[in-house]
């Protein structure tokens, strides 16, 4: 059996995969991208407007 690593959305706590999971990326300040809420995507369109 293998086991998945589960990742809970910040917003509306559904437990997903990390492959569903989504982190706001900003290639100039990696500090923001660790302080950032791990959001599924639904969250995470809604939170910052656009696709990854
Ligand atoms: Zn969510």
């Amino acid at each position: 059996m293998v086991k998945t690593k589960l990742y809970r959305c910040r917003d509306c706590s559904v437990k997903k995969d990390g492959s569903a999971i989504f982190q706001y990326v900003d290639g100039n300040n990696i500090s923001i991208t660790k302080n950032s809420p791990q959001l599924c995507y639904d969250c995470y369109v809604k939170k910052y407007g656009k696709d990854k």
